[in-house]
């Protein structure tokens, strides 16, 4: 049996959803309320529920949200914000945008902040911490909700790939003072096109936002900030509402898959896999194992079918715009062994058996050849 498996499949996600989606479209064209119309209302509205917070504010993007929290936090020129080497560019590019200093720390084996580098690179100047729950796994928020407390700083949580994960039974979005996600479209809930969100319960900090992304209006003719544009697109909101009712059946189809790879594979020596801690609500926008002779590994998974991907192959520091960083190579050990060593494995809901079984047998007759070697 030829059994193949791509990295992401996004095609099969939308096929079953295709007349849900084009009568949402439908419904906007006859309406024509193009511009934070009623469907960006009501997606927010059901957002906010869903994170456990009082309000979402739609915006465009994942980048945008992160840089408009920092913005309406007074973050600018002059401010420091502590966030990590392993996370996508944009985390970092957001703090550069808003004219502030990323400043990083290193990571654990999960892949998230270590809360105890964060004391360390703290000065004067620090006003955000900014983790990053990466591959939807939540960072240890108790730690890092401590060392804000005692020194009165905000957090921002990069959430772009963590909608529906929890520390503690809380979601992420609401930890923090503001949640950032992301809903591009290989994020694990998904637009068809660009979009993110943000979340607070902070009135004050959503009512800013809301100004914030709409160029600066508070009403159609009171513009009290000049902003750019960075709203979210009604018809992506409509088409956003349809997935939102499935995304808890994705949610738990995701972790069943991860829980068959770490039951499947955990045997395996030279490889690590992501676990769950107690407590922990992953929802594995990625599946990252972290592996020897990855690229090897890589390699042969392709010579089976098997689409493999690398979040991500160079840590932020160490790429073309990240020299301006000042954080030579070496800086950070842990996230740069990684970089050598992660390799994320497909995990989207719509994987089969049958595709799973094979990524697992291909998996292990690698390290089984190996070891005759
Ligand atoms: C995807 C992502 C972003 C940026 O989101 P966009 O919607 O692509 O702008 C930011 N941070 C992390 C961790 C991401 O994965």
């Amino acid at each position: 049996m030829d059994v193949k498996v791509p990295y992401v499949d996004i095609a099969r996600q939308h096929s079953p959803l295709k007349q849900e989606l084009l009568e949402a479209v439908a419904r906007v064209i006859d309406h024509g309320n193009f511009i934070l119309g009623p469907e960006v209302i009501e997606f927010e509205s059901h957002f906010a529920d869903l994170c456990g917070v009082r309000h979402a504010v739609g915006v465009n993007s994942g980048t945008d949200a992160l840089v408009l929290a920092l913005k309406v936090l007074g973050v600018g020129p002059g401010d420091e914000v502590i966030t990590v080497p392993n996370s996508f560019v944009a985390t970092v590019s957001a703090v550069k945008i808003v004219g502030a200093t990323p400043v990083l720390v290193d990571v654990r084996d999960d892949l998230n902040m270590d809360p105890a580098m964060i004391e360390a690179a703290l000065t004067p100047r620090t006003k955000v911490i900014l983790p990053v729950h990466l591959t939807g796994r939540s960072c240890d928020m108790d730690a890092v909700l401590r060392i804000a407390e005692a020194h009165r700083l905000r957090v921002v949580e990069d959430c772009a790939q963590a909608v529906l994960a929890e520390h503690r039974g809380r979601r992420v979005g609401s930890l923090g003072t503001i949640g950032c996600f992301s809903l591009h479209p290989l994020k694990t809930l998904n637009a068809c096109g660009d979009g993110g969100i943000l979340t607070t319960s902070d009135p004050e900090l959503a009512e800013r936002l809301r100004v914030e992304r709409n160029i600066g209006l508070k009403t159609r003719e009171d513009c009290v900030a000049f902003a750019g544009n960075s709203r979210l697109d009604t018809m992506q909101a409509a088409m956003l509402l349809v997935k939102l009712r499935h995304l808890e059946t994705w949610t738990q189809k995701r972790r069943r898959n991860a829980h068959y790879y770490q039951e499947q594979l955990r045997d395996i020596p030279g490889l690590m896999l992501p676990l769950e801690r107690d407590g922990e609500r992953c929802v594995y926008h990625t599946f990252v194992i972290q592996a020897e002779r990855r690229d090897e590994l890589k390699t042969h998974l392709e010579s089976r079918g098997i689409g493999t991907s690398i979040h991500y192959p160079i840590p932020i520091h160490l790429q073309t715009a990240g020299q301006s960083l000042g954080h030579p190579a070496g800086a950070f050990p842990v996230a740069e062994r990684q970089a050598r060593r992660i390799l994320s494995l497909p995990i989207y809901p719509e994987l089969a058996t049958a595709q799973l079984d094979h990524v697992v047998t291909a998996i292990r007759d690698f390290y089984r050849k190996g070891a005759r070697q």
